[in-house]
């Protein structure tokens, strides 16, 4: 979850490094910290600080051409300078910077302290690089052994760079459950936790697998197993470039990416409706036709709002090709026996591809036989690698912690494959060609939705100062709901909850009065009046109403009416998910809330 970088190469370390730590931020941002190899000594500077401090604290440069940074996300001990990374063994020849968990960290810290060893933070990390120090004391050939000496006795989940001052031509890094990627450029070699941070310097990378590790020098990378057997790798070239990570006129990246939308999802469609047989093409799963035939169920896998998109996506698979299906956090997955089918469908849905709870589902649906197809947005990701067989959301780079445009890819995705498998089964060709066009309306649909932000943002100023907020939806605004509860939570710190509003009057309607408003998702179908009778009955008691709909409300119904376009039954909730979207996002910046930083969280959830 953190953000780690690593440099080996002939220029100055430090600028490269805080750079890069720049591009993470977002993986984690508690605290910063970073250390360099010079003269034979370590220079560490660290802090619960964000980057733009630690380049503050970082002082006079030095000529070292070494050094590994990182960007915390506290999992053992509070956000302290202390407990910041790097950190170092007793003597300061060692640093380590490493994201994830170790989990028998109180054993081995026990063992340590023993040993006559004193622990100057409260981190599992810290005792790492006392092992590594220990390893090279009783004469390990090299960092390199000593790191795979070290890992041997670790339990839990790591990615790590490890830097020795007595070498300060090499770097080691370790992969086992928390993504690293080597940046292979001219004379230098970069190694980050995310290729956010090695595109300014070369489009050539190498992905490390779990359980792989790597030396790296300023001309040459390494790569072998745990267990010492070397795995030769080359290089690919990913597309993106520095400018694609960059804000630009944006003051955050969450408004921007909000705004890409209409792009993102043009891009998610391109090459892939078909008119000719109303349907869709999706060149990355494989599945034929008599595949489509044998499933008998689908069931969606993804955490937070990868989840509520996932139920999002099952009403469409539901919908479109009456397929049975439903979603399930993917964090719960593992722990409670799950049945696996071989007709069922497994789909697992991360937009960074690194989420350790959906990847340790999916090695669950590996185990057992599970049919598995991933829905990702990044490409070269543990995911996307896992599963070989899936869609690519092509949302470009998300950077804000709360995620919208890859829901929204993931959302246009699963109607693409509803479409698909409902064309197999028994969607007729009109109405393929009905979503089809509905498709591709979308953009333009989405833009004009964004377009009433003004509109939006004044709602949502008029509502900020609720302490709680209610999101209802039936059906099809169900999902819709969860998502906008979700957003408003994320990066409001308002308390939000998201209720079916058939539920509401079996008990949370206890909760509703003047001080408690009702964001109420309404989808123009059948349940129109249904969702009607739902908003009398809060304002009966009360409640304020704000309603999201593309159904034609009576007039004074609710306090305030957002609208979206009226589109294909089937994609309401695409549409309806926009103005949450900007709700929340209004509502945060209202509250002066970090919107791209909220507190707690980070992005790309890569601990358990
Ligand atoms: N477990 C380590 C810590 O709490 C690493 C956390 C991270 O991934 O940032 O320091």
């Amino acid at each position: 979850m953190c953000g780690i970088v690593g440099y080996v190469g002939h220029r100055e370390a430090t600028p490269i490094l805080l750079e890069g730590l720049r591009r993470l931020e977002y993986r984690g941002y508690d605290s910063a910290g970073l250390a360099v190899a010079h003269r034979g000594r370590l220079r560490v500077t660290k802090a619960a600080v964000r980057v733009a401090g630690l380049r503050d604290l970082v002082g006079t440069p030095t000529q070292a051409t070494s050094g590994i940074a990182h960007t915390r996300w506290a999992t053992h001990g509070e956000p302290t300078d202390a407990n910041a990374h790097p950190h170092t063994d007793t003597s300061g020849r060692i640093a380590v910077v490493h994201n994830g968990i170790i989990e028998n960290s109180e054993r081995l810290r026990a063992e340590l302290t023993a040993n006559g060893v004193t622990f100057t933070s409260d981190t599992d990390t810290e005792a790492l690089a006392h092992l590594i120090a220990a390893a090279l004391a009783a004469g390990a050939a090299s960092l390199e052994d000593a790191v795979r000496t070290t890992l041997r006795r670790v339990e839990g989940a790591y990615g790590l760079v490890v830097l020795d001052a007595r070498k300060p031509g090499e770097l080691v890094a370790a992969r086992n459950g928390s993504p690293l990627v080597i940046g292979v450029g001219e004379d230098e070699t970069l190694v980050a936790s995310d290729v956010a941070a090695l595109v300014r310097h070369t489009q050539r990378v190498v992905y490390l697998e779990d359980g792989e590790l790597a030396t790296l020098t300023a001309t040459d990378f390494r790569t072998s197993t745990r267990d010492a057997r070397t795995i030769d790798k080359e290089p690919t070239t990913v597309e993106l470039t520095a400018e694609d990570y960059d804000l630009g006129n944006w003051s955050d990246f969450m408004h921007k990416e909000i705004h890409e939308q209409p792009a993102a999802v043009s891009r998610a469609l391109l090459g892939r409706l078909d008119d000719q047989f109303a349907t869709a093409r999706l060149g990355g799963i494989e599945v034929t036709a008599r595949d489509v035939h044998a499933i008998r169920r689908v069931k969606f896998l993804g955490c937070g709002s990868a989840y509520y998109a996932a139920q999002l996506g099952a009403g469409l698979m539901e919908e479109l090709a009456r397929l049975p299906a439903d979603a399930e956090p993917a964090s719960e997955f593992r722990y409670r026996n799950p049945v696996i089918d071989s007709d069922t469908l497994f789909i697992a849905v991360s937009q960074s591809g690194e989420t350790l709870d959906t990847l340790a589902a999916v090695r669950e649906l590996e185990r057992k036989g599970g049919r598995l197809l991933g829905v990702v947005n990044v490409v070269g990701s543990a995911l996307a690698r896992a599963c070989g067989n899936g869609i690519f959301l092509h949302a470009g780079p998300e950077v804000a912690v709360a995620s919208t445009k890859a829901v929204t890819n993931m959302a246009v995705s699963f109607a693409m494959l509803g479409l698909l498998f409902g064309r197999v089964r028994d969607l007729s060709f009109a109405d393929g060609q009905r979503i089809v066009e509905g498709l591709r309306a979308l953009p333009g649909q989405i833009a004009e939705v964004l377009d009433a932000e003004p509109e939006i943002a004044e709602v949502a100023k008029r509502y900020a100062d609720a302490q709680h907020m209610f999101f209802t939806g039936r059906v099809r605004g169900w999902p819709v709901a969860r998502e906008g509860a979700q957003k408003l939570k994320e990066i409001s710190y308002l308390h939000a909850e998201a209720y079916q509003a058939s539920e509401l009057k079996h008990g949370p309607l206890a909760l509703i009065d003047k001080s408690m408003p009702t964001v109420a998702v309404i989808p123009g179908d059948e349940l129109v009046a249904k969702n009607i009778a739902t908003v009398e009955e809060i304002k009966a008691r009360g409640g304020p109403v704000i309603a999201v709909t593309s159904a034609d409300l009576p007039d004074g119904l609710a306090d305030a009416v957002i609208r979206v376009p009226r589109t294909e039954l089937e994609l309401n909730p695409i549409l309806l998910t926009l103005p949450l979207q900007l709700f929340a996002y209004h509502v945060a910046l209202t509250l002066g809330r970090d919107i791209d930083k909220p507190r707690n969280l980070a992005k790309s959830v890569t601990v358990e």
